[in-house]
């Protein structure tokens, strides 16, 4: 309970959509840097309820992995509010290198050792039952060795004050899958495995694949680009609760227009890619199966990670 004791607060680093971020150290160790995660509880969470969200994340505490941020700590300030100690990690995001077209060139080799290490992130939570929720390149991290590292589990999120949101910043629907646009009740791996599919997409294209301004825009795009959800291909989709009857009704796309589109990564990037996207949630390909796709071994190899483009 005295988390908090062993950790100082510094400068504010930045601002998030319902956090704010500081830099903090170790009090025992002032070289070991950290970041403190301070979010806004919502009102009904307060009183006793920060404890329990708490307790909550100490089960991520123990989900360790090179390529998912260490939670090093949490606990609840004076105020209620939450608090989680991170790992310090200041070389930006993948969102950050996906945007700078004009200074940070990458290629084949560097998408393949991205998405192999958020494929492994994503492996080791479900193998762990953590779902993520939000996978977007700006939840992943570069740390100073080149790893990429899967940050801000929606757990905590889930007890942030959206009425305080600190900035303009809109919770993002980009990467989110059809069951859950289609207000789906029980899901599983599967809405991760569709958020790394839309991240897989982007870095290939470096523009965002299927950005809809709202849910009705998302299923719009998503059944143009990759084919109305119907009885026919995803059994039950009808009977989901936000269903909606679509207008007009797009073939699921095919090999080549993928190819068309995203084929630097060659026939084998594009069909991991088809498989993370496919729109029945129970057909999609698992995180454990991503792993064993032959794209991996395909040339050209994976860049080592010292080698990686990073931030100017
Ligand atoms: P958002 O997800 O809305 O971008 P966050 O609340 O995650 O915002 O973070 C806000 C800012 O704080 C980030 O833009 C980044 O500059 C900084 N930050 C967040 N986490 C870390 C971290 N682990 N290490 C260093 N800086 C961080």
């Amino acid at each position: 309970e005295d988390e908090k004791k062993k950790y100082v607060k510094g400068k504010k680093l930045g601002e998030g959509t319902y956090a704010n971020v500081y830099l903090g150290h170790a009090r025992h160790d002032p070289s070991l840097l950290v970041a403190i995660k301070k979010i806004k509880v919502q009102k009904e969470y307060r009183d006793g309820m920060a404890p329990d969200a708490v307790r909550e994340l100490t089960h991520l505490q123990e989900l360790r992995h090179p390529n998912i941020i260490s939670l090093l700590s949490a606990f609840s300030s004076k105020d209620q509010n939450l608090n989680l100690v991170l790992e310090f990690l200041p070389l930006g995001d993948l969102e950050m290198l996906i945007r700078d077209v004009d200074r940070v060139r990458y290629g084949a080799p560097d998408i393949k050792a991205w998405m192999g290490m958020l494929t492994r992130a994503v492996w080791f939570c479900h193998d762990n039952y953590v779902l993520h929720r939000d996978i977007k390149p700006n939840n992943l991290l570069i740390a100073a060795d080149g790893e990429v590292k899967l940050a801000d589990f929606g757990l905590a999120r889930g007890f942030a004050d959206p009425g305080q949101r600190m900035t303009a910043n809109v919770i993002t629907r980009w990467y989110r899958p059809p069951e859950l646009l289609y207000g789906a009740r029980h899901y599983s791996g599967a809405v991760d495995v569709w958020s790394v599919g839309t991240v897989f997409a982007e870095l290939i294209i470096r523009t965002p694949y299927l950005p809809g301004d709202n849910d009705i825009e998302m299923v719009r795009l998503i059944s143009r680009a990759i084919g109305t959800p119907t009885e026919d291909n995803w059994p039950g989709v009808t009977k989901l609760r936000e269903y909606t009857i679509p207008i007009e009704v797009t073939p699921v796309a095919d090999k080549a227009t993928y190819m068309n589109r995203f084929g630097s990564v060659g026939p084998e990037g594009v069909d991991l890619l088809m498989r993370t996207l496919i729109l029945d949630p129970r057909k999609r390909i698992t995180a454990r199966e991503m792993l064993e796709h032959k794209w991996w071994r395909t040339d050209p190899r994976p860049s080592r990670k010292e080698d990686l483009p990073r931030k100017s």
